[in-house]
């Protein structure tokens, strides 16, 4: 993969004083009153270049809130009126795109579930043929570098040139503390063989909560990402679309002003391999965990037959086989003694722990 990409470097088209491109807004576009009161909250702050807003919703389901549709983008050119901030929405098909143009958006996104399909990507790039306009491009659903190169270079083919790949995580296994997996070692990937594509993070949608927001933004800018895409909203826990995961304009500022932006260049092979690597000890994490439970479900079971029996719960005899059992094999994978012993006991204590409870409880 060496694509022929021609780029315009970011600083050519947006002014951001060096500083990391920052894009901030709404999930979605709910009222006028509602974009316009976060718009001017956040132009408050001072520290956002672009200001974002969902007007067409992909939802999952036909009658969940699928946005308000043209008439958001009248209350978003106000808000490019009243702040002076460029503004930008997803688009996913062709008449999306004549709206947005006709209605003077500054810069355009294609979502992550409109990536996974060229031919809508296609459909998106021939209507812009011809047009001067920045454009984003969101990572495919699934972990498909492929799709998301693949995307930026049609957009490239028919012209565009000021180009940013935004990196919002990848759907993964189903235990996570992530809405969409990380899997950084895709953006640097990306990086590596872009090196020109100015790439930016979306942790919002990487997390799916608040809490988590603040840790990606910063390891995104650790990584020399050039640029944060965050939902915000004046009210999120009222929000229509993603609740959990917008933040007040407010702690958007705070958090901002707390995230530290390092000036040094790393190496991008060694990144990549580290990645790859805690990507890797991320998936068996999460599949020890749900051993564990797994496990633990199981113990459960034989809880409820030893009361419906009427047998104690602890037997000393199958637990001292268990211990002669599982040491022999962890020591024979590697695994210290002491730290199996410790692990072992602990395992069973908690066991023993979750039968009492069961007898307890009848
Ligand atoms: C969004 O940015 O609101 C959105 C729908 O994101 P994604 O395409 O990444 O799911
Ligand atoms: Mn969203």
């Amino acid at each position: 993969m060496s694509p022929k990409l021609k780029i315009l470097p970011l600083n050519d088209w947006i002014d951001t004083n060096g500083l990391p491109l920052i894009i901030s807004g709404p999930c979605s576009a709910e009222s006028e009153y509602q974009l316009l009161k976060t718009a001017r909250q956040l132009a408050e702050t001072n520290k956002l270049h672009v200001f974002r807003a969902g007007i067409w919703k992909p939802r999952s389901r036909p009658n969940d809130f699928e946005g308000v549709g043209e008439q958001g983008l009248i209350w978003l050119k106000k808000v490019k009126e009243e702040t002076g901030l460029l503004t930008t929405v997803e688009v996913a098909d062709a008449k999306h795109v004549e709206l947005a143009l006709k209605h003077d958006v500054d810069i355009l996104w294609i979502g992550a579930r409109t990536v996974v399909n060229p031919f809508s990507v296609q459909a998106i790039a021939e209507t812009l043929a011809g047009v001067d306009i920045p454009v984003m491009i969101k990572n495919p659903v699934n972990p498909d570098i492929k799709l998301w190169l693949g995307a930026i270079e049609r957009m490239n083919a028919i012209g565009i040139n000021k180009l940013i790949a935004i990196h919002r995580g990848f759907h993964y296994f189903e235990k996570s503390p992530f809405r969409n997996a990380p899997m950084w070692e895709i953006p640097i990937e990306l990086k590596r063989i872009a090196p020109r594509l100015p790439i930016i993070v979306d942790p919002s949608h990487i997390c799916g909560k608040q809490n988590l927001i603040e840790s990606i933004s910063q390891k995104a800018l650790d990584l020399e990402m050039d640029g944060l895409m965050i939902e915000s909203h004046f009210d999120p826990d009222n929000a229509l679309t993603d609740a959990a995961q917008q933040i007040t304009p407010k702690y958007l500022q705070k958090m901002l002003e707390r995230l530290v932006i390092r000036h040094k260049r790393g190496d991008l092979d060694f990144q990549h391999k580290l990645e790859e690597l805690r990507t890797e000890v991320d998936k068996l994490d999460g599949e020890l965990m749900q051993i564990l439970s797994k496990r633990m479900e199981l113990i459960d079971e034989i809880g409820e037959y030893k009361r419906e029996n009427d047998i104690t719960i602890l037997q000393m005899k199958r637990w001292a086989g268990i211990i002669a059992d599982r040491m022999s094999i962890g020591t024979h994978m590697g695994l210290d003694k002491v730290f199996l012993k410790k692990l072992l006991t602990l395992i069973h204590k908690e066991s023993i722990q979750r039968q009492e409870d069961i007898f307890r409880k009848k």
